[in-house]
């Protein structure tokens, strides 16, 4: 028997599959629909939905299988991961890499398979959907085909799966050392990786869903003299109060973050164009009102932001990505700097993308 091969990205591919919230034993009833409806198109005794875990391989979802997982190293999917193509066996007991595997010489009694993989939008072999059969079969070029077009269901179910998941969800998933690497320390909110990470999930689920996407990067104006003037706490606590400021103006489902030094960014999931100026100068307003804290001799120091938005469109062709999204308002917030700053100005991303 050949052990199933370990793939040379495998650090980043298992840190890719334990983001996506897969791993629990919890039922998707759509992934248990496409493995009923594979079974009944193919005719096989087994069909299953296999994710390659650590030194595991487990059943996400399963027709006729009596365990929910197997180790890795017998795992057939874990041949299948290894290429771009699907891989079909019509009898094991003629191919050396199964013929004494002890899933083919005791239960399930595998003698012939079918699986293809199946990827994450990182591009991540996540796993396989497979058919298999206790007797031998040849796989015809179409019910590969089909299997192709099967896998490609599943994927858009797990990419939309994992769009779903909101952020108090990657909050309670993550684990303490993990969480602590993506909030910021000094307000609390996201921090750059966490906004980068939330970020892209927001376009990948916009992209699936065809609904927008606003984006806002603010900049405190003239914050080094804030710095010069008051000292590094009083800075420190206007960037507090900011936050405060950002966080109860916004809808509950936006999300925000410290993007660097005096810089953060928002994102508005499901935004309608026309708002984005409204809603970016009010913050703008809300700011000049209330974004003061006292100096040490308890005067108010007075604070303005400047803005740069751009707009994810619903209904495009070709995702952009969260650097993309992100180049486009930070150009826009430098034109609000040079408009005078205590403003928002708006670039648009490169209309060709929209779909006719
Ligand atoms: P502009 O209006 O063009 O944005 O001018 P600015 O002075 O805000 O921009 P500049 O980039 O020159 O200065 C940003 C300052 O922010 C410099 C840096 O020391 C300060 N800063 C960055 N992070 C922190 C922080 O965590 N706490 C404090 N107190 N200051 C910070
Ligand atoms: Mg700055
Ligand atoms: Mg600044």
């Amino acid at each position: 028997m050949k052990p199933a091969p370990i793939p040379a990205n495998e650090m980043a591919r298992q840190t890719s599959l334990n983001t996506m919230g897969l791993l629990s034993i919890e039922r998707d009833p759509e992934l248990d629909r496409i493995t009923k409806f594979a079974k009944r198109l193919f005719g096989t005794d087994i069909v299953a939905i296999s994710l390659l875990d650590n030194d595991r391989q487990f059943f996400k979802s399963h027709v006729n299988l009596s365990v929910s997982e197997t180790s890795r190293d017998i795992s057939f999917c874990g041949h299948t991961v290894m290429h771009d193509a699907p891989m079909a066996v019509s009898d094991t007991h003629k191919d050396e890499r199964f013929i004494d595997n002890p899933l083919v010489t005791g239960d399930p009694k595998i003698r012939s398979y079918l699986g293809v993989p199946i990827s994450n939008e990182q591009g991540y072999k996540l796993g396989t959907i497979c058919v298999i059969d206790s007797h031998t079969r040849n796989f015809s070029d179409d019910e590969i085909a089909t299997l192709q077009d099967i896998a490609h269901w599943v994927e858009t179910v797990i990419a939309l799966r994992y769009s779903e998941r909101s952020q108090k969800q990657l909050v309670s998933d993550l684990d303490t050392a993990q969480r602590d690497a993506l909030i910021d320390t000094l307000t609390g909110i996201w921090n750059r990786r966490g906004l980068e990470e939330l970020l892209e999930r927001e376009i990948s689920s916009a992209h699936i869903r065809n609904t927008p996407v606003g984006i806002f990067m603010l900049d405190i104006d003239h914050f080094k003299r804030v710095n010069d003037t008051h000292g590094h706490l009083v800075g420190d606590k206007v960037i507090q109060g900011i936050s405060e400021i950002i966080a109860s103006s916004l809808r509950d489902q936006d999300i925000i973050g410290r993007f660097g030094g005096e810089e953060f960014v928002c994102i508005l999931p499901g935004v309608r164009l026309d708002p984005i100026m409204f809603l970016g100068e009010k913050l703008c307003q809300t700011i000049r009102h209330l974004g003061k804290v006292s100096n040490k001799n308890g005067d108010p120091v007075e604070v303005t932001v400047s803005i740069g938005a751009t707009w994810v469109p619903p209904h495009i062709k070709t995702k952009y990505s969260s650097s993309q999204v992100l180049q486009m308002a930070d150009d826009a917030l430098y034109q609000a700097k040079k408009a005078g700053r205590d403003t928002v100005c708006y670039k648009p991303l490169d209309v060709d993308r929209a779909l006719d």
